[in-house]
């Protein structure tokens, strides 16, 4: 494969890098069978090789570890709230829009891995889809998100805004992406006059270690910004990746210097395949408790779990969690009085020797 395609997609090319020990390469053949495996350039030079636990790395390589099954593949039952295939409604006023099944890269720990990476074509359900939203007299909020928006070709993404908003009603609309931190090159001129042509549009960067924020992800946001939209900032709470209140410190003030509010910090759902990103419930709340006392409100973003089953989401605190006694079990109870369990079983974080604190050495 030439060097000048944006992407690496097959294992022999990053075994070149990091030469996997006999007999595991046959293992993660198994393991992108059922969760693709591709990386942006621009996300692989950022690894650090020499490192074996480097953030990025660990969110781009598969690993032996996904071969786990413990976990759902749709941990969010979205299945069951589908109205067409590419259109969930969990929400009377709020419908999720699955409009590219691509994404740049996909992440080891996805949480929509049963779409992501599936070669879903969403045209033929688009126009059904649209007549939804429209007829639907509750829907006032869209949010764009697949795979990722910004993979679609510019003029696709316009008219699909476009259609959005020559609705007789003003939606709110969302375009969830990981593009300008992992692909920032593939945000286009083109893309961006999309925005500008359905301005205000919030997006949503899912954004997960410091070491992300690059310059080319820092031109991609102003250029967001330029086109009247909106940036906030996702991040999922990730074992081993940035399961550290430093690093999350380091990163939430960075995104506020950019301009971008953290919004969400997620606590990872029960996914086949990511349980070994698990990080422990009282972990994120002692992270939350430092952000709390050594950041700014504006660097503190919500952390939330989305209750398994598609429950719904609640904030990770003692008003919605209940500890079950002798195991791992949590209780959750949804704003409307629902019920539904967690399985805390994550591992204990570790120091993962970053430089932000005295515990290194
Ligand atoms: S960009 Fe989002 S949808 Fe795509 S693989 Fe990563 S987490 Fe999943």
């Amino acid at each position: 494969m030439s060097d000048t395609l944006p992407f690496l997609f097959a294992l022999s090319e990053i075994d070149a890098h990091l030469s996997f020990a006999p007999g595991i390469l046959k293992s993660l053949e198994r393991v992108v069978a059922h969760h693709t495996f591709k990386i942006p350039r621009h996300y692989l030079d950022l690894i650090d090789f020499a490192n074996p636990l480097c953030p990025i790395r660990g969110q781009a390589v598969p690993s032996v570890l996904e071969e786990n099954g413990a976990g759902t593949e749709d941990p969010l039952g979205e299945k069951d709230i589908s109205i067409t295939p590419i259109l969930l409604k969990r929400h009377p006023d709020r419908c999720v829009f699955l409009v590219s099944s691509e994404c740049a890269m996909y992440c080891r720990f996805c949480n929509r891995r049963r779409f992501a990476g599936k070669a879903v074509d969403p045209e033929p359900y688009l126009e059904e889809s649209f007549r939804h939203i429209e007829e639907d007299l509750h829907i006032r909020e869209v949010i764009l998100s697949g795979g990722d928006p910004f993979m679609l070709d510019a003029g696709k993404l316009q008219s699909i805004l476009m259609r959005l908003r020559s609705m007789k009603k003003r939606l709110i609309i969302r375009l969830s992406t990981r593009v300008p931190v992992v692909y920032p090159e593939g945000l286009s001129e083109g893309h961006i006059q999309a925005i500008e042509k359905a301005a205000p549009v919030w997006i949503i960067i899912h954004i997960n270690h410091p070491r992300e924020i690059t310059d080319e992800f820092l031109k991609a946001v102003r250029d967001i910004r330029r086109a009247g939209g909106i940036p906030v900032s996702q991040t999922v709470l990730l074992r081993n990746i940035n399961d550290c209140p430093h690093v999350l410190l380091a990163l939430f003030e960075s995104l506020v210097e950019a301009g971008i509010k953290p919004y969400y910090l997620f606590q990872l759902d029960d996914v086949q395949g990511a349980s070994h990103f698990k990080v422990k419930l009282d972990r994120g709340r002692e992270i939350m408790a430092f952000l709390r006392s050594n950041a700014s409100g504006m660097a503190v973003p919500r952390y939330a779990l989305d209750i398994p089953g598609g429950l719904g989401k609640i904030p990770v605190d003692a008003e919605h969690l209940e500890r079950l006694d002798s195991t791992t079990m949590v209780r959750l109870i949804s704003p409307s009085g629902q019920i539904g369990y967690y399985n805390d079983n994550g591992e204990e974080s570790a120091c993962m020797k970053c430089g932000g604190c005295k515990e290194d050495g």
